[in-house]
Order: structure tokens, then C-alpha cells, then sequence
């Protein structure tokens, strides 16, 4: 049998760097900042610019930087924040953090993205914020949501969890709504050897106390204004980070070209293939195809050794976690719809073109 193609290839992403990461981590070792420290505030700077933000704060998880994002925005019990029914479940989870009540908007078809003709209807007097999600790394519509957003005064807080570099009318997303959330995770499509996430802004006074809310509420050590958490990104991670952030621009490259040659290579056959919305660069997190014959698809790359994922087999309002947020089947139709759709295909700046061959020539032979 060929060579299996993975889902996703680490090691491939490490190996030309690794010469620097280990010095990296000597440094960090030697000065001994392991919790922020020196790197991380080089790293600070250096994705708030990559950002076009003037503010980028390091925190242990996009997760946590959601929720201190909302924190800021005085979300708290009692209060809606929407969002989208079809994410990773983080997202929602940084709204109950804060004691409020996840209120889903159906998604876009085409982006899988928040559908701003189905937002205003959700807007309440408790509406605190808007959380929308650049899905699979395809900017959500900025424009029709800052519009709303505006109208009803409610801040927008982007989930660019999966958009590292992705842009939207030639704007890199993180700097297009009042607060943004990055991830770091390893798959991510920048990631440390470890956990990581950011908060990204323009406002400096969101800024200063998002710093206070990541270490303890304070800001003079031992003195605490505010019920506060340990959220600091660790000095090893900001570390790597900095070596990995200068390759970001070339692997989003990378990402679009294999972008290119899958939608060469799969043209023709019965699936529906993601498609790049006008004035928008996604960042290719990942290439997330659709078919109604998915489970099957899936059987055969399984296989035939391609590796393969579901992003995501089940929206939030129907996950148990949210039941008693109570919503039923049949609440948000197209989401629901794309959870049995779905497939994503091996997707990462390493793929050879040999490998993206293969996976065609796979797909291929189970429509045959
Ligand atoms: C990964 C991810 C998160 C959470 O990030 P962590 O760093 O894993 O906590 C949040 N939202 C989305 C859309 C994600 O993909």
C-alpha cells in the first residue's frame, strides 16, 4: 500500500526549526523567566504587529483569553452573549465562565460562519456581546456584523482561534473587532510545544486590566483589586512562539497553495469543496470538504491510510453539557446539517505535493 498521509505532521513542522527552538529553551533555561518574562513580551509585540493591533497579551490558553475577553466587557450572570452554534465548544464555554447564557445564531452554508441575517433577531435587552468565530480559518462577514453590532452598540470580540493570518478586506483578523482571541494550541496554525492563547486589542485600558485579570487581579504584586486568575502564558512557550511566529507568513502561504492544488485535484468529483469568500484570504486552519455520503468517505480514508477529521460532529445546543440551556434538533438547521456533511482532509504547510495526490487519488476511488 502507498504511503499513509497524515491528518497532521508535527515533527515535519519542527525539524527545520529545531536548532532554534532548542536555543530557544536554553534561553529560557538560562535566564529562568518561566512564568512571562522577556520572550513573552518580545512575543507580545511581535503578534500585535503580525496582528495590525497595537496591544497582544500572552495567556495559557485561547480559552482563558476568551474568557477574560468577556470579563472585560462586563459579561456576567444574567447576561446573552451570541455566538455560533458550529465551533470548538471553547467558545461557548468562555460565556458560561462568566455565568451567562450562550444564545446560538444558525450558520452560513458556504463559510459555516455566524449568519448576520439571522443575528439582530437574536439581540435582546441582555445581549451583554457579539462572539462570533472565523471557522476553519475563513473570516466571518466583519462588515454585516460590525453593522449590527453598531446599530445596537454591543461589542464584538472575534474568535480567531483558527485565523492566525487569515484577512478580510485586507485587514489581518485580530484587529477588526474591539477584543480578539488567539489560540496557541499545537495544531493551531501557530502553536507551542505546549498550551498558549492571546488576547489582542487596540484599547489600551482593555489592555492594562486584561494584564491585571491574567495574573491574580493585580498589578502591584500582593495587592488585588479584583478576583483575578492565573492565566500568564509560560516564558518556555513565548519562546518558542517568537521562532515560530517568524515562519507564520510562509506557512499560510503554504496552507493557501495546498488550497489550490487540492481544488485542482478534486474538481469533478461529487463533493462540495470550501469556497473563499470575496474580499477575504483565509488562513486554511483546515480543508473541510462535504459530502452526503460523508460516513462512508470517512470508512474509506480510514482505509486507505489518509488521515482524516470531523470538525464538528455535533453542534453545541445539542451537546449534554448544554442541555439545560434547552434547545432541541432541529433548532439550527444548517449547522446540524453540516455536522453530517463534513470531512476534513489532511492540511498543514508540509504537504507534498505527492501526498496531495494521493489523498486525490483516494477520494477519487471511492466515488469511482
Ligand atoms: C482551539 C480553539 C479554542 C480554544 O483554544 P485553546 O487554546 O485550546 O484553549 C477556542 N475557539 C476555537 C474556535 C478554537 O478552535
Amino acid at each position: 500500500m502507498p504511503e499513509p498521509v497524515p491528518y497532521l505532521d508535527l515533527r515535519a513542522q519542527l525539524k527545520p526549526l529545531r536548532a532554534e527552538i532548542d536555543a530557544a529553551i536554553a534561553r529560557t533555561l538560562d535566564n529562568c523567566s518561566f512564568c512571562l518574562g522577556p520572550d513573552v513580551a518580545q512575543f507580545e509585540k511581535d503578534f500585535a504587529q503580525f496582528c495590525g493591533a497595537q496591544h497582544a497579551l500572552g495567556f495559557n490558553s485561547g480559552t482563558s483569553a476568551l474568557h477574560v475577553a468577556l470579563l472585560l466587557l462586563g459579561v456576567g450572570p444574567g447576561d446573552e452573549v451570541i455566538t455560533t452554534p458550529y465551533t470548538f465548544i471553547a467558545t461557548s464555554w468562555a460565556i458560561s465562565y462568566c455565568g451567562a447564557k450562550p444564545v446560538y445564531v444558525d450558520i452560513e452554508p458556504a463559510s459555516f460562519n455566524l449568519d448576520p441575517r439571522q443575528l439582530e433577531a437574536a439581540i435582546t435587552p441582555r445581549t451583554k456581546a457579539v462572539l462570533p468565530v472565523h471557522l476553519y480559518g475563513h473570516p466571518f462577514d466583519v462588515a454585516a456584523i460590525a453593522a449590527i453590532c453598531k446599530k445596537h452598540n454591543l461589542p464584538l470580540v472575534e474568535d480567531a482561534c483558527q485565523a492566525h493570518g487569515a484577512t478580510y478586506q485586507g485587514k489581518t483578523v485580530g484587529s477588526l473587532g474591539d477584543l480578539a482571541c488567539f489560540s496557541f494550541y499545537p495544531a493551531k496554525n501557530l502553536g507551542a510545544c505546549g498550551e498558549g492563547g492571546a488576547l489582542v486589542t487596540n484599547s489600551a485600558a482593555l489592555a492594562a486590566r486584561a494584564k491585571s485579570l491574567r495574573e491574580h487581579g493585580s498589578t502591584v504584586r500582593y495587592h488585588h483589586d479584583e478576583l483575578g486568575f492565573n492565566y500568564r502564558l509560560e516564558g518556555l512557550q513565548g519562546a518558542v512562539l517568537g521562532v515560530k511566529l517568524k515562519c507564520l507568513a510562509h506557512w499560510t502561504a503554504a496552507r493557501r497553495r495546498v488550497a489550490g492544488r487540492y481544488a485542482e485535484l478534486l474538481a469533478g468529483t461529487p463533493l462540495q469543496l470550501p469556497t473563499v469568500a470575496a474580499g477575504c484570504e483565509s488562513a486554511w486552519h483546515l480543508y473541510t470538504v462535504r459530502s452526503l455520503r460523508r460516513d462512508d468517505l470517512k470508512k474509506h480514508l480510514d482505509a486507505n491510510g489518509i488521515g482524516n477529521a470531523v470538525h464538528y460532529p455535533m453542534p453545541l445546543h445539542l451537546q449534554k453539557a448544554y442541555a439545560p440551556l434547552g434547545y432541541q434538533a432541529g433548532d439550527f438547521p444548517v449547522a446540524e446539517k453540516a455536522s453530517r456533511e463534513v470531512l476534513s482532509l489532511p492540511m498543514f504547510p508540509e504537504l507534498a505535493d505527492a501526498q496531495l495526490q494521493r489523498v486525490a487519488e483516494v477520494v477519487h476511488g471511492f466515488f469511482k
